[in-house]
């Protein structure tokens, strides 16, 4: 296991930890130790390895400068994994409080082998309420010989009078950097060769985990031999983005046009999927912007999206603007065209004072033959034959039915060629059905979905409402048709390919 092979074995070995190994040090080199840590923070970002090098610094017989020799019988004998009075536990296992009590009439006697007992408890949220309150006694009066490290993944699942007998760390999510220099560090070592963008895109997969970045870069050399193309370590990470789509997010929120510009084109010229790619940065943005609203338990898609989406001038109203912004890029036809992703980035960062005046414009007069701030791309181009402009309530109800076909092919069905937008200005987004049949059951099944991706593309929470019309009185809002293709994307249609390609 390359994980097991590269664990670091001193504190400076620790990656991303800075503020927890030095204080750890300071402890240790001045006499000043507690007898119980708690060690709070994501999985795989080094909780058990400070734990175990913690361990070995307490019974070292030549601690240097806080780190341990890694030499002695002592830090020999817990390397080697034979220590006895190292007790690892794991309450996710060992939950209940007979196992709780049964360490307790242990720890009285003394260490057998090492100078100090330490008791390193994983997971410490999953033990019973019975076994912490048994935990919480020895805690209070740990004998002179015995330390506990507690170590959780979930720290608003351990009880505050456990939390607060403990010194406690947070431990931090690893940032891609750190991690792609770990990894570019043990790939050097084993004789791998990755190009930066491969590690990068393993990095972004274990969202500030170390372990899991090592374990990937065994599963993609284990897969692909010792020098892995990135197509093939994408290929093996089963992602469908390429990392440029983080590094787009974050200069949309970043607002430096040049280089969402570069991105974009970028993506264009290497034969991206285009749709997909901004649908990436899309979701990297919604996410973004979720956090930044204050909501998302767990882990942000992108740790850099979403600081910088807590932090962005503009804030919310900004963010949400940046999605809508992206959301109306349209591929469909034209797929290999950077245009829309072009448009869409630039809109986004120019920002909501440059497209202020349009929305509002357009949202007095339906329908809109062209709103002003809308650049000539943004209507599908027919192959530059019978050049039609469509509505703002046809062009968002497009985007909607295939956003919502993404998430529900059936629901995207329901939307096709049998509604129309009846209303979508302020928090209210009604829509019109032919036959009830299809009103039911965009009712019934959809609702969640199309009220959030419509919120995503409106930018702002909307509220579904629906109501039956006759289609023959249903107004034919287009300016003009008679086009082919206009009359087939009015019914629903999809078209699969460029006209002409
Ligand atoms: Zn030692």
């Amino acid at each position: 296991m390359l994980y097991g092979k590269w664990r670091p074995r001193s504190f400076d070995e620790v990656v991303g930890q800075d503020h927890v190994v030095q204080t750890l040090r300071n402890a240790l080199a001045t006499g000043q130790v507690a007898h119980a840590y708690l060690f709070a923070g994501p999985r795989g970002t080094g909780k058990t390895t400070t734990a175990r090098i913690l361990a070995r610094a307490l019974n070292c017989e030549e601690l240097k400068a806080g780190d341990p020799c890694n030499r002695c019988p002592s830090c020999r004998a817990i390397l080697e994994g034979r220590a006895l009075d190292l007790i690892e536990m794991d309450a996710a296992s060992n939950r209940g409080i007979d196992d709780i009590r049964e360490l307790r009439d242990k720890i009285a006697y003394s260490p057998s082998d090492l100078r100090c007992k330490v008791y390193l408890l994983d997971e410490v949220h999953m033990l019973t309420q019975g076994a912490f309150n048994a935990l919480l006694k020895t805690l209070e009066e740990p004998p002179p010989h015995a330390f506990f490290i507690l170590a959780t993944t979930e720290l608003h699942q351990v009880p505050a009078t456990i939390v607060s007998r403990c010194q406690r760390f947070d431990f931090h999510r690893v940032p891609n950097e750190a991690i792609v220099a770990r990894l570019r560090y043990i790939a050097d070592q084993e004789g791998f060769a990755l190009s930066d963008q491969g590690l990068l895109a393993i990095a972004i997969q274990s969202r500030g985990g170390l372990r899991d970045a090592i374990t990937l870069l065994e599963q993609v050399t284990a897969r692909f031999g010792p020098t892995p193309s990135t197509d093939e370590v994408l290929e093996a990470l089963g992602m469908v983005y390429d990392p440029r789509a983080e590094e787009l997010a974050c200069a949309v929120l970043d607002r430096d046009l040049a280089k969402a510009l570069t991105l974009s084109r970028d993506a264009a010229a290497s034969g991206l999927d285009l749709a997909a790619f901004t649908r990436e940065v899309i979701d990297l943005l919604r996410d973004g912007l979720w956090r930044a609203a204050g909501g998302g338990e767990g882990e942000p898609r992108s740790m850099a999206v979403a600081d910088r989406a807590r932090s962005a001038e503009g804030g919310l109203p900004f963010l949400a603007h940046a999605v809508a912004e992206l959301a109306r890029a349209d591929f469909r036809l034209d797929p290999a065209s950077p245009v829309p992703l072009e448009v869409a980035v630039a809109s986004a960062i120019l920002g909501p004072a440059a497209a202020a005046v349009a929305p509002a414009a357009a949202a007095a007069a339906a329908p809109t033959p062209a709103r002003q701030s809308a650049p000539p791309s943004r209507a599908p181009r027919a192959g530059g034959a019978g050049q039609a402009e469509t509505s703002r309530e046809e062009r968002f109800l497009r985007e909607l039915r295939q956003r919502c076909s993404m998430v529900n092919v059936k629901l995207g069905a329901l939307l096709n060629g049998s509604c129309e937008v009846l209303a979508m200005d302020g928090d209210e987004l009604e829509l019109g059905f032919y036959h009830s049949f299809h009103m039911e059951n965009v009712e019934r099944d959809g609702r969640a979905i199309v009220e959030e991706q419509a919120s995503n593309i409106l930018g702002r929470p909307v509220r579904l409402k629906v109501r039956q019309i006759p289609r023959q009185n249903a107004p034919d809002r287009r300016p003009r048709g008679g086009h082919l293709i206009d009359a087939a994307l009015r019914h629903g249609a999809t078209p699969v390919r460029k006209e002409g390609s």
